[in-house]
């Protein structure tokens, strides 16, 4: 911080707690000194903290004591309160690293593995708490003089610095082609580098596990690593050395920048420039944006140094979660990679990238990991432990110890054995270093999630109390927690996302709720269209597109493309299933109705991932700058898709360009959720809105919908530091099973 010996006359005494520097765990310490060099430290941690500073809370007070002439000291920290823990999420490569590791004078000149105390690994390598090196995965490592000096020595930025390391005592890189080493340290790298410029897909151990990479301009090389990957047309994330580079290809606001630059270094999507042509075409098809990350280890600024943006896509199977032993990834990845670079730094929790959106000033969390896992959101108030498990996709777990609420780090889709292994590790890790054992379980409501499942059998095992809850008034109150609400007062809370259980046994996900972590009521919701064959609907859009022109009553023109690119035989059935309802789930899903208005206009019939249907329709839909809403019809509460479908349809077969159509679709949604705000205002009195749902994730729809709602006087409420989509779920989750649990409802 740079403050220096001070002689001073008065004193104060100031107390924080949380973490600041090294001390991970939970503290408070005490500066003691003059108090306008005290107010200074204090105003300088508020407005630009520390890189691995979280304050929680600040006391001073005046002291006569004066200790010598001396003005500025840090007292000894001591423990607040047992059990209270906080460890730093893993923190980008600080500059003075950077420096060091470019210095050709420097003893750690080109050592991928530098780091100190205000940056380098921290979650990833802990074993266990308190945080000290041997319960790290630096334990195996035995420092050097000089580095135990650095370590030793108060004044010096390694004081403590737990992953200390240097070429000498340090971890090291190898190089492998077909199972064998090839070479090790500096040449390792080189070698990795000239393999990524002949084409080849390299295996990389960074941070919180391993990534698949070729060169991001190659496009042979990301088409084959598709092919092996299995992965046909999933965005693909990309490295590249600095903002500069990411110019060349995408458009930056000084808000991305900003991002990109953050300790915390998470993917950011950008907008492409329009045309440009240094980035292979089947990095991203049919969006346009681009995921973009900047390098956030010694290691990968070093690969960066070497070549140009490279494609980091998580080195995993599909469905799997993240690889992070070397022999697992050698073993599952060899089908895949041409060649491995690793290390022996083990991790020992494995941590994806996280992935963040940037509207208007504001950081958009999609993928809550790496960079921001595990800090925890505050709860109003100290409460019982509880153990949430989130929902199936993107599944995320919530361990809450007092008032602290500890969201995990992304574990994946939990519909595998895999996933449901790496979960129940993430979990025994969580409990492990917050040292908490939950008193209740919550889980959602579905009776299939394996999540659910899941929760039954432990709350069975172990005695303890569940909780299930609705998966849209879970993501109502996940945005309550994050934001802090006082929990007496019900808000109302605009969920569109793609699928939720409801109460009812009916797919839901156009919600219009009213509540707070005790409860709620549907206020408005979109009016049911059967979904026929469940979830068969999901991965072919075009049969939400037919079974809302059915509902609408729009016969199906074969000039429509839903249509057209269906076989008769298909058709028949379809048609069938509608009219008698056979094997059909009613459904109130918002994310249903943009696949529907994708599949419709044309823009996808068949989705190979989630959401991309409605990834593609806003892309196409922000090649118009403003088009007209259709009008809103809520009618009892039931918000009416079909005037929508009707108009889209006639304006279709009149001609009106897909681009329009996607726009016009865009802000009617936008249009609904001010026209239900107003209406759910008028009804109840209550002014303020949660935005949430994965259908927030849509930048068009999230920033109008806010701009509109704001002007119109509401408060709204949107999700920025959990996702809005269910990785978010598992706190609102939390939140109400803590409120139970308080309120005796146990
Ligand atoms: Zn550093
Ligand atoms: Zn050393």
């Amino acid at each position: 911080m740079g403050f220096r010996p001070h002689v001073y006359t008065r004193a104060t005494r100031l107390g924080l707690t949380g973490f600041v520097g090294n001390d991970s765990a939970g503290v408070f310490i005490e500066l003691q000194g003059e108090i306008d060099r005290i107010v200074a430290f204090e105003s300088e941690l508020q407005s630009q903290p520390p890189p691995l500073a979280q304050i929680e809370t600040y006391s001073s007070i005046e002291v006569d004591f004066v200790q010598g002439d001396s003005g500025f000291l840090i007292l000894e920290s001591e423990t607040v309160a047992a059990g209270h823990t906080s460890i730093s999420p893993d923190i980008a490569t600080c500059d003075a690293c950077l420096a060091e590791m470019l210095d050709p004078a420097d003893r750690r000149y080109r050592y991928p593995f530098v780091n100190c105390t205000n940056c380098g690994p921290r979650f990833t390598i802990i074993r266990g708490t308190p945080y000290d090196r041997p319960q790290t995965t630096m334990a195996t490592f035995t420092m050097c003089a000089a580095c135990q000096s650095e370590y030793d020595s108060p004044s010096n930025r390694r004081f403590h610095a737990q992953p200390n390391a240097c070429p000498v005592c340090g971890p090291r890189l190898t190089y492998l082609e077909e199972g064998t080493e090839v070479c090790s340290d500096g040449t390792a790298l080189q070698a990795a580098c000239d393999a990524l410029a002949q084409g080849k897909i390299i295996a990389i151990k960074g941070i919180g596990g391993f990534h698949l990479a070729v060169r991001a301009n190659d496009e042979v090389a990301v088409t084959r690593l598709r092919e092996r990957k299995h992965r046909w047309a999933k965005p693909l994330a990309i490295m590249v050395r600095d903002i500069a580079s990411a110019c060349m290809f995408a458009s930056i606001s000084v808000d991305e920048a900003r991002v990109l630059e953050g300790h915390a270094r998470p993917i950011v999507l950008l907008r492409r420039s329009r045309d440009e042509t240094t980035l292979a075409a089947q990095i991203a098809p049919g969006t346009n944006e681009v995921g973009v990350m900047l390098p956030y280890s010694g290691l990968h600024a070093l690969l960066m140094q070497a070549s140009g943006p490279l494609v980091m896509t998580s080195g995993n199977l599909s469905n799997e979660p993240i690889l992070w032993r070397n022999e697992d990834a050698l073993d599952k990845l060899k089908g895949i990679a041409d060649a491995f670079l690793l290390h022996d730094r083990d991790i020992h929790v494995p941590c994806d990238d996280s992935v963040v959106r940037i509207c208007g000033a504001d950081e958009l969390p999609i993928r809550r990991s790496r960079g921001y896992a595990p800090l925890p959101v505050r709860l109003w108030h100290p409460g019982p432990s509880v153990l949430a498990v989130g929902a199936e996709l993107k599944s995320t777990f919530c361990l809450t110890q007092q008032n602290h609420a500890f969201l995990s780090q992304h574990i994946g889709d939990m519909e595998s054995y895999e996933t449901l292994t790496a979960f129940e590790r993430a979990l025994a890790h969580f409990q492990g270093i917050f040292r908490a054992t939950p008193d209740v379980v919550a889980c959602d409501l579905h009776p299939g999630y394996l999540s659910s499942r899941w929760a039954r059998e432990y709350a069975a095992t172990h005695s303890l109390p569940l909780v299930e809850v609705q998966h849209h008034h879970a993501h109502l109150c996940s945005a309550m927690a994050e934001h802090g609400l006082d929990p007496d007062t019900p808000i109302l809370g605009i969920i569109f996302d793609g699928t939720g259980y409801g109460t009812d046994g009916a797919i839901w996900g156009g919600e219009i709720l009213l509540g707070n972590y005790d409860g709620f009521e549907r206020v408005m919701h979109l009016r049911y269209t059967p979904m026929p064959g469940g979830d068969a609907s999901i991965r072919h859009p075009y049969r939400m597109a037919l079974a809302h022109l059915w509902a609408a009553g729009v016969p199906w023109d074969h000039q429509l493309p839903c249509v057209a690119n269906v076989p008769d035989s298909e058709l028949t059935i379809l048609a069938r299933q509608l009219q008698t309802n056979f094997g059909c789930s009613p459904t109130s899903s918002i994310g249903r109705l943009f696949d529907a208005a994708a599949a419709l206009i044309g823009v996808r019939q068949t989705a190979q991932y989630e959401a991309q249907a409605a990834i593609e329709l806003e892309a196409i839909s922000a090649t118009v700058s403003t088009a007209m809403p259709y009008p809103v019809e809520i009618c009892d509460g039931k918000i009416d898709a079909r005037p929508i479908i009707r108009a889209l349809a006639e304006e279709l077969l009149s001609g009106v360009p897909r681009g329009i159509l996607a726009s016009r679709f865009h802000r009617t949604i936008v249009e609904t959720i001010v026209v239900a705000a107003a209406q759910a205002r008028e009804a109840t009195g209550i002014g303020i809105v949660a935005l949430s749902g994965g259908v927030m994730q849509n930048a068009t729809v999230a920033t109008l919908a806010c701009i509109q709602l704001r002007t119109r006087g509401f408060r709204v409420l949107q999700q920025q530091s959990v996702p809005a989509n269910d990785g978010g779920i598992a706190l609102g989750q939390a939140a109400i099973a803590v409120r139970k649990m308080q309120r005796g409802g146990l």
